[in-house]
Formats: structure tokens, C-alpha cells, sequence
């Protein structure tokens, strides 16, 4: 198979002050393309060294990527030393210099010199288009080893990667390979390590299909990659993973497919034409924007209602007063008001199902309960109305994200 390294250039890197992210995306993104990552190099700003690291990685990787170093001033050298190893000259891109000096046109300061650094690539190289800053990068292949140059900056380098270098790769390094094919399963109500330790088996056997597990926003994602001669044969694989990672995590899986728990129910409870409330505290509204961002909400989901204090408690949701405040309430973070609140909001909306969250999102306790306590509701028209407690983990954003993909995942089960 193809063997990668990723060369991380910038001494910010080297003192600490930055965590190397850019290597990390790289290489979950080589490894679903099936392509193996066998180093990464951090190494200064400095040319000499910079060299060093791109001799030793064209002796041991079929496929060197270069993150950084590739903007206007001094220390960018990443071009540079690459056009010294390969002994390629330096030439400016005309379609990037245009970029650059459009970008200076018509602000005070004028272009300094150093710019048109951004604009260069190396003798026989492909360019490779910036969509956000205006560093152009570079794609070069000599000797049968491949060299690709992206910037620094991640919301740079991400869409280059994506739009511009991996094509480039299947075009000139994959071309001979089987092609590859992924699938996403998405996953509620586990953490990312939980549904790891479900998966142990089959993860540590490295088997193909290969198992990719990552977290983002309160959701897990598993991608399922595998390479086939055909679709027909990657689809068998695939489906075949998918029934053994189902048997393993019953309840669990919620799509096929990479789309939000809240993109899942808004299409569930379209089809069978049901309706959605919602009541919301401590989440101050994130269960309702989860729901709005997504076009066509509006067959499903009515409206809702954000009582973040006791008296709004009342005043929207009739909570009684007995409930919120006194010696012997339970308070607003608990059982009962959570089962008022969503119930209240049914009603007041007259939909098929209600959801509420109450809780402690802190970083201070309240109530004298602890940070991450949350209770939430589940109503539903002539049902009685579910209410599940939660200790959450985390800092405050972690548990209002958590909390409203919690109240998701019990209302798609
Ligand atoms: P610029 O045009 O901004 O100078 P560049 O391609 O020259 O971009 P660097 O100067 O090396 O890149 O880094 C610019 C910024 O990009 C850094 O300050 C840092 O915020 C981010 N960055 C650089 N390297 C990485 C990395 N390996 N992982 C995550 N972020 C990085
Ligand atoms: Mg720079």
C-alpha cells in the first residue's frame, strides 16, 4: 500500500504554543483513503533542517505532505526548501499573483514585496488553489515520490486537502489502486469511548471494512471504509459491517447515513405526520436551533418555549410556584418540574409530542445540585409524561450540547 509521512513545519509547533491539529486531520483523512501514515515530522522554521526532513521522508514515504510555511514573510520557507531538494526553480503563479494584488487593491496599506511569495510555485508543479487565504499550494511528483504543500491556517488547509489534493491523489497515486468506498453510521445516547469499548473486537482486528470512530457536537460517527473492484462488492462488505457493529450496539445506531439525530426525527416524524414542542432551561433554546437549522422543520416542529428563570417557569409554563421555590421544593432542576415543563408545553402548543430540559450547566452548582445534573422530558399525547435524569460530564458546553442530543435520543427511541 502507499506509504505517507506529514511534515508539520512551523517552530510555534516545536515551543508548544500550537497543538499540531493539522496532522491529525491528515492523517484520519489518509487513512480513509486507505493510504498509511508511517511518520510525522514537526520540524522549525528553519531551512536547513527543513531540507533534512524532506531527504529522510523521500527515503521512507511514497506521499510527503507539508502543512505550513507557505505564507508571505521570512520564515515561511516550506517552498523554498522543497524547490532546493527536488532542484526545481521558483516561478510566481499568475492566477495567485492576480489573487494577491486584488486582495491589496483598494485597502490603505500598500503590498509589500514579501506577498508575492504567496503566489509562487516550483517549476512542473500543479497548483493547488486556496478557496480562503491567498497562499497557493503545491503538488509535485519526482522520482515516483509525491509532495503536496498546504498552508498552515486549518480553514485553509481543510479545503484544500478536500478539493484540491485528494483528487490530485487519486488522479497520480491512487490511479492503480482498487478504488475506495465509505460509508457513515451515526450514533446517540453512547460517548465516543463507550462505543469504542463496544467495538473492541472488531476495531484491534484492523478488519476491512476499517472502523473509524470520531465525536463532534454531541454525536458519534463511525466511517466505514473499504476498497472493492466494484460497488455491488463494497456494498456487501459494508452492510455486512454495519449488521455486525448493530448486533454489538443495539438501540444505538440512529442513521445510516451522516445526518443529525434531530435531521433523523424531523424525518420520522414527518412520514407519520406527528408534531414537536419543546420547553427549554438550561439549553436556553440550542434544542430549538438544532431543530430550525434544518430546512422543512416547520411540518414537525411548532414552536417552543425558553423559561430560563423560576418566574418565567410560571408565568409560561404554569410551574407551580410550591415546585420552584420553598423549604421542601424540589426546585427547578428536578423530577417534577421537568415533567410540568414538557407536559405545559404540549399542551400549550397542542402537539403530538413535547420535549424539556432542566439542569446545571455550570460552571457553579445551583440549588445545591451538581454541576451536570439534568433532567429531561418527555411528553407525548395521551401518554404519561417520561422524565430522565442525566449526570453529565464536561464544562458548560459540553453539557447544554449533550443535554439537547440526550432529549433527541430519547424521543427517537
Ligand atoms: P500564513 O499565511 O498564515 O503565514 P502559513 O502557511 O505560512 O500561513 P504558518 O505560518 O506555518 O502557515 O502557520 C500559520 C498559522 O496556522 C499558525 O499560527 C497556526 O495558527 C496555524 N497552524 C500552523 N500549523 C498548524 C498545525 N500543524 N496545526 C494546526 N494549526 C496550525
Ligand atoms: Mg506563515
Amino acid at each position: 500500500s502507499v506509504k505517507a509521512e506529514i511534515i508539520a513545519v512551523g517552530t510555534e509547533l516545536l515551543l508548544g504554543q500550537i497543538t499540531n491539529t493539522n496532522a491529525r486531520y491528515l492523517s484520519q483523512q489518509l487513512s480513509y483513503l486507505g493510504i498509511d501514515v508511517y511518520y510525522q515530522t514537526v520540524v522549525g522554521d528553519n531551512l536547513n533542517r527543513l531540507k533534512q526532513a524532506i531527504e529522510l521522508a523521500s527515503s521512507r514515504a511514497d506521499v510527503i505532505l507539508f502543512s505550513g510555511g507557505i505564507g508571505p514573510t521570512q520564515d515561511d520557507l516550506t517552498k523554498d526548501a522543497l524547490g532546493e531538494v527536488l532542484g526545481r526553480s521558483q516561478h510566481i503563479y499568475p492566477e495567485a499573483m492576480k489573487k494577491v494584488e486584488s486582495f491589496f487593491e483598494g485597502r490603505d496599506k500598500p503590498m509589500t514585496e514579501n506577498n508575492r511569495r504567496q503566489a509562487i510555485i516550483l517549476e512542473g508543479s500543479e497548483p493547488l488553489d486556496n478557496e480562503v487565504g491567498l497562499a497557493v499550494g503545491i503538488a509535485v511528483s519526482q522520482d515516483d515520490k509525491h509532495y503536496i504543500v498546504l498552508p498552515g491556517p486549518p480553514k485553509e488547509l481543510q479545503p484544500m486537502f478536500e478539493n484540491q489534493a485528494k483528487p490530485w491523489l487519486a488522479k497520480n497515486v491512487l490511479s492503480d489502486e482498487q478504488p475506495i468506498y465509505s460509508k457513515m453510521l451515526k450514533f446517540a445516547g453512547i460517548g465516543e469511548s463507550a462505543l469504542e469499548d463496544g467495538l473492541l473486537d472488531l476495531i484491534s482486528a484492523q478488519t476491512d471494512p476499517t472502523i473509524a470512530p470520531y465525536a463532534k457536537e454531541g454525536e458519534v460517527t463511525i466511517r466505514l471504509t473499504t476498497k472493492a473492484d466494484s460497488e455491488k462488492e463494497a456494498n456487501v462488505k459494508l452492510k455486512n459491517m454495519e449488521a455486525e457493529i448493530r448486533k454489538r450496539l443495539p438501540d444505538h445506531m440512529y442513521a445510516d447515513q451522516d445526518i443529525t439525530i434531530e435531521e433523523q426525527i424531523l424525518l420520522m416524524m414527518t412520514g407519520m405526520g406527528l408534531s414537536l414542542a419543546a420547553a427549554e432551561s438550561c439549553t436556553g433554546g440550542l434544542i430549538m436551533e438544532n431543530l430550525t437549522r434544518i430546512p422543512g422543520s416547520a411540518l414537525v416542529f411548532m414552536g417552543g418555549v425558553v423559561s430560563y428563570s423560576n418566574e418565567m417557569k410560571e408565568k409560561l409554563l404554569n410551574v407551580p410556584h410550591d415546585l420552584l421555590e420553598g423549604e421542601n421544593a424540589p426546585g427547578a432542576v428536578s423530577e417534577e418540574v421537568a415533567e410540568v415543563m414538557a407536559a405545559e408545553a404540549r399542551k400549550l402548543l397542542d402537539t403530538d409530542f413535547a420535549v424539556s430540559v432542566t439542569g446545571v450547566a455550570g460552571p457553579g452548582s445551583s440549588e445545591r445540585k451538581p454541576v451536570g445534573l439534568v433532567y429531561i422530558g418527555l411528553a407525548e399525547r395521551n401518554q404519561p409524561t417520561q422524565v430522565f435524569k442525566l449526570n453529565l460530564k464536561g464544562n458548560r458546553e459540553a453539557i447544554r450540547i449533550r443535554s439537547a442530543k440526550s432529549i433527541m435520543y430519547r424521543l427517537w427511541l
